[in-house]
Parts: C-alpha cells; sequence; structure tokens
C-alpha cells in the first residue's frame, strides 16, 4: 500500500498523493492524512540541503545523503559541498572548508582523576542576576556522573563522580562523592577511580545540595514552571544521572542528547555519547577512561550545535509549552480531506521541542 519507492517513471501512473515533507508517496488521499497524523513533520525536523526532504533524525538524513543507498543528485551536491559533520550544505568548496575549521572540534585536554577532589566556582555570583530577565534566555549547564559498582556482583551503580560545566566550558563543579553503600568494584578500566579518590569524599546529601543550588540557581522551586532563574540541565542520558544521584530536576529543563529526537537512531534507541561526538563534533572521546569533564564538554557541544540552528518560525503562532507539541491538530475535521498536502504540512506540528527554541527570548521553556 504505502511506497517509499519512486514509482516508475515510464507507465503514467495514476494520481499519487505526496507528502510535502518526506516525498513519500500514497495511492489513497486518506493514507497520506494518516501518514501525516503520525509523523510529526515540522520546520524543526533535519531535512536535505539539496532536495528539503524531511527526516526524522540525523541520521536519516546522513543515509539519504551518503549511503548505503543515497539519493543520486542530493549525494552528488553533498559530497561536494556539504559538511559530514553536521550535514549542512555550502554554496562553494570554499565556504565549506571555512566552515569545517569551525564545525570540526578537538577534543578538550581530560581532567584526570588527580584533579582536586572539590571544586566549585563563583558561578552564581557572577551572572546570577539577570541572566534570564527580560529578552534574556536561560543558560544552560552540563552535568556528568561517574559510577562505581556495588552489590555482590557490583552491579548496583553507585555515583562516586560529579562534574558541571557552563556553556563556555568552564568547570564550575567537580567533586568525588562517598559512596552510599560498599563498592564492590571500581571499575577502574572506565572510571579510573580507586579506593583513594573515594576517601574523605563530599557525602551524597552534600553534593546535591550543591548540584541543586547551582541549577535553581536562587530561583524557588515553585515559579520553575514559568522559567525564571533556574538553568536548563544538559547531559547524556540523565535519567541514569538522577537515579545514581537520587535527584529529580523538572523535565521540560533537561537537554539530554540520549532522549533528543533527531539524535536517536531511525529505531528510537539512544545512540552512545562517544558515536555522537565522533559523528557529530569529529574527534574521539573515551577512549581509555571516561572523564567526567570531557563527557560534559562533548554534551554542551552537540546541546549548542542543535540549539544554534536556524530553524524558520511556525506559521501558526508561537509554541510555548510542552502540551501543545504535536497534538494541537485536529486531523479529525471533516476538511481535512479536501486539503492539499501542502495544507496538511502546514498543519502539522513536532512531537518534540526543539532546542532551537531556547535561543528565542520571548519563549519560556
Ligand atoms: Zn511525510
Ligand atoms: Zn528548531
Ligand atoms: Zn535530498
Ligand atoms: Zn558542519
Amino acid at each position: 500500500m504505502d511506497s517509499e519507492v519512486d514509482p516508475p517513471e515510464t507507465e503514467n501512473p495514476p494520481k499519487r498523493h505526496k507528502c510535502s515533507a518526506c516525498y513519500k508517496q500514497y495511492k489513497k488521499k486518506e493514507h497520506l492524512i494518516e501518514h501525516m497524523k503520525i509523523s510529526y513533520h515540522s520546520l524543526h525536523q533535519p531535512r536535505c540541503g539539496v532536495c528539503q526532504k524531511h527526516c526524522k533524525s540525523f541520521e536519516s538524513l546522513r543515509e539519504h545523503l551518503t549511503g548505503p543507498l543515497p539519493k543520486g543528485l542530493c549525494s552528488t551536491i553533498f559530497s561536494q559541498q556539504g559538511c559530514q559533520l553536521c550535514l549542512s550544505l555550502f554554496d562553494s568548496a570554499v565556504s565549506l572548508r571555512e566552515h569545517l575549521e569551525t564545525c570540526r572540534l578537538s577534543s578538550p585536554a581530560p581532567m584526570g582523576t588527580d584533579a582536586m577532589p572539590y571544586i566549585s566556582s563563583q558561578i552564581d555570583n557572577l551572572d546570577s542576576c539577570d541572566e534570564n530577565g527580560a529578552g534574556g534566555r536561560p543558560r544552560a549547564i552540563a552535568m556528568d556522573c561517574e559510577m562505581v559498582g556495588g552489590g555482590s556482583d557490583g552491579s548496583l551503580e553507585i555515583c562516586a563522580r560529579v562534574c558541571l560545566v557552563d556553556e563556555d566550558e568552564n568547570l564550575i563543579f567537580h567533586t568525588y562523592v562517598q559512596p552510599i553503600i560498599p563498592v564492590t568494584n571500581y571499575r577502574y578500566d572506565i572510571t579510573g577511580l580507586t579506593e583513594e579518590n573515594l576517601r574523605n569524599a563530599m557525602p551524597l546529601k552534600e553534593v546535591q545540595e550543591k548540584v541543586l543550588q547551582i541549577l535553581y540557581n536562587g530561583e524557588s522551586t515553585g515559579k520553575v514552571l514559568d522559567g525564571g532563574k533556574a538553568r536548563l540541565l544538559v547531559g547524556h542520558d540523565l535519567e541514569h544521572d538522577f537515579d545514581c544521584l537520587k535527584l529529580n530536576y523538572p523535565k521540560h529543563l533537561l537537554r539530554d542528547t540520549a532522549k533528543y529526537r533527531p539524535l536517536m537512531k531511525t529505531n528510537l534507541v539512544s545512540h552512545s555519547l562517544k558515536y555522537l561526538t565522533r559523528t557529530y563534533l569529529g574527534y574521539d572521546i573515551q577512549s581509555g577512561a571516561h572523564d567526567p569533564y570531557e563527557d560534559c564538554i562533548s554534551v554542551m557541544r552537540l546541546y549548542k550545535r542543535i540549539r544554534g540552528q536556524i530553524h524558520k518560525e511556525e506559521g501558526y503562532g508561537t509554541l510555548t509549552s510542552n502540551n501543545n507539541i504535536g497534538e494541537s491538530v485536529c486531523w479529525q475535521s471533516e476538511k481535512v480531506s479536501n486539503l492539499t498536502p501542502d495544507e496538511l504540512y502546514a498543519m502539522s506540528r513536532s512531537d518534540y521541542r526543539c532546542w532551537c527554541l531556547d535561543l528565542r527570548p520571548n519563549l519560556a521553556p
């Protein structure tokens, strides 16, 4: 019934109904409408710079552009003028070369495990006053935790190290954490941690307080829903970090590179941070022990890159909160069957909140 393959050009095909966003074709109009209902096409989806096709993820866009079965013209033009990292298209090979100098990054110097056991900078006093005031936007903080193992088989996750970095890649908080149960496996190959590192480390309760203090930034918990001074928290699989830290933070302030739709695999499985860093930033991390500072820098860079995408403003008014994402459309209405594919596309809404909206000052997160 549904065809992803272009129909043969030879015979005169019967009238097809083509999606304006992803170019899939349907014999029946109601099948196109069904497709639009579940596709959540929007201006925020990753798109081919050549044919403008919308893709659900950067991974599917990458397949469209570079194979294994790339689209002819798109892949030819992309191979000469496209950036393999961010998948943007440039006017010429010269502008592409200029672009690559800023797009391909190199890895930061790792912090290692000889670093001071406890670091906390005075970020709060520096920029808390009016950073989110009128016309402002919420600032982001990246977090990474390292876990060691507990329990008889060492499989229980115990938070042993926490690191926070600001948008300018400054280390603002780092500490080792006193294990809440006995450590049975330091997972040295991955964590680089030994008993020595965790001796006299900060108690978990104190770590929780410090982290929340930095994140809430003086905002009262009750006011966090309308934005306020609270910071966005960037990380990779933050839920896991929170489980181990035994902490909570409002969902709408989380920016998770493991859960962000365009950065996930087509089948909605997360990519590893190591893969994302190599594929989108152009360098390798985690070749030896994991370095929480290095991981923080990776997620922050990924976040800023996604946030910096230039997307047109939707013509249908402002998207202000999560509850009208993907849901405000009434596909049931009788009228829908008379709409053109373009009109159907204009009705379609994203099912995730694009990070580019974090830079639009009049939008609360
Ligand atoms: Zn489509
Ligand atoms: Zn966007
Ligand atoms: Zn294309
Ligand atoms: Zn690029």
